[in-house]
């Protein structure tokens, strides 16, 4: 016997590299904040969101419950 659900979200989310600015300074360290502060040296398009400050989030869980005494399935990647 097994169950398997599957849940699916897509949603539209400020890009957390950036913090929404859609400008990060590489060069710079520290979180996104700081990096807007002292970005005067030439800040340049966030490559993660490509200067929208917006990013597509799309979420896959699947969740499978089986008898305890059934065998484990192999686990695929990660931290196995
Ligand atoms: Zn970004």
């Amino acid at each position: 016997m097994e169950k398997v659900r599957k849940y699916e979200s897509r949603k539209i989310e400020v890009c957390r590299n950036c913090g929404g600015e859609g400008m990060v300074n590489p060069k710079l360290e520290g979180n996104w904040l700081m990096r807007h502060i002292q970005a005067a040296g030439g800040p340049v398009a966030c490559e993660v969101c490509g200067g929208t400050g917006r990013v597509r989030k799309h979420t896959e869980i699947t969740v499978t419950v089986r008898s305890f005494d059934s065998p484990l399935p192999p686990s695929k990647g990660g931290r196995g």
